[in-house]
């Protein structure tokens, strides 16, 4: 067993030992009944090796992780243009905050909070039905993971759209400024479904693999997007991937990540490895806790830390 592999192993060891592992979202049902005790880890290395524990074949909401792939989309789509409709900056409020809103006149601050990402669904919208535009971010979804069994977890889409009140309010109020180009209600139905994206560590961790070769799909393979968006995307990761806890994330594990209220954390070691982990317990910023636990120790043990080797 290589270092790595046995290193994987250990931290999964460590981890399910510990009592403490924060509390599982309950806004919707079935976030509510996933088991607080799961933990699941896949390290891919930039030489193809993939490294699994615990239950990293088990599928969960990747909920807010899908801004990536979305993100990832729209630049496609629109370029440089989509920074005239959200910002790139740390919120410093929490993911689904209406205030800074007001003082900006209806632009996010990055598009990794709710406002950000519904405008990016915005732009994703452009030009097609619903239907077709959540189609096609789930297809670029399993292009990446290289699995075709990616799909999209109805009931969770079903009960985001009964109880996303705020995420209705944020389109609402950014559509008064002329941020949403759609009908509200459209581009909340392309949100919800994005956020309802199941995937298991395994699969998450082969579609962050662009954003670890510098925007290849593999080290000779297919473009994804050019080695500048590539490092931009993990900048904003690095600032704004874990909403207003971005920066004790950077200082604990210091790497490009993003969380989802699922529990899922995936983090990009550029160069090294894409790595995902799912531990559904929340820290007090909606964060995983174990999931962040364990990635703490990871980036200790390999010295993959952006900032610098161990
Ligand atoms: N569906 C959640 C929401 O929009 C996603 C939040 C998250 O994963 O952080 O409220």
């Amino acid at each position: 067993m290589t270092d790595l592999a046995r290193l994987v192993r250990e931290i999964a060891a460590e981890m399910a030992g510990i009592p403490e592992r924060g509390e599982v979202a309950s806004y919707i049902a079935p976030l509510a009944a996933v088991d607080p005790s799961r933990f699941g880890l896949c390290v891919v290395t930039a030489e193809g090796e993939v490294h699994l524990a615990g239950d990293a074949l088990e599928p969960f909401s990747i909920q807010s992780i899908s801004k990536v792939f979305a993100l990832t989309q729209a630049l496609g789509k629109v370029g440089e243009a989509l920074w005239q409709r959200v910002g790139r900056e740390p919120s410093g409020t929490a993911f689904n905050s209406i205030v800074q809103l007001e003082r900006e006149q209806g632009i996010p601050r990055n598009p990794f909070i709710n406002a950000g990402a519904l405008v990016v669904a915005d732009v994703n919208l452009a030009g097609h039905a619903p239907r077709v535009a959540i189609g096609e971010l789930l297809r670029f979804v399993r292009h990446l993971a290289d699995d075709d069994g990616i799909a999209i977890d109805e009931p969770v889409a079903r009960a985001e759209q009964a109880t996303g009140f705020r995420n209705i309010a944020l389109a609402n109020y950014m559509k008064a400024f002329g941020n949403i180009r759609h009908p509200p209600e459209l581009t909340l139905g392309v949100y919800f479904h994005q956020c309802a994206i199941a995937m298991n560590c395994l699969q998450l961790a082969m579609a962050g693999r662009y954003l670890m070769h510098g925007g290849l799909l593999q080290p000779g393979g297919a473009r994804i997007v050019s080695s500048r968006r590539a490092r931009r995307i993990n900048a904003l990761m690095l600032t704004c991937g874990h909403y207003d806890a971005s920066g004790d994330f950077a200082f604990r594990v210091g790497l490009p990540g993003k969380s989802g209220v699922g529990g899922g954390i995936l983090a990009i070691a550029p160069g090294r490895a894409s790595i995902a982990v799912w531990s559904p317990g929340l820290n007090a910023n909606g964060n995983s806790q174990i999931g962040t636990l364990a990635l703490e120790r990871l980036a200790e043990a390999t010295g993959w830390s952006v900032f610098g080797a161990a």
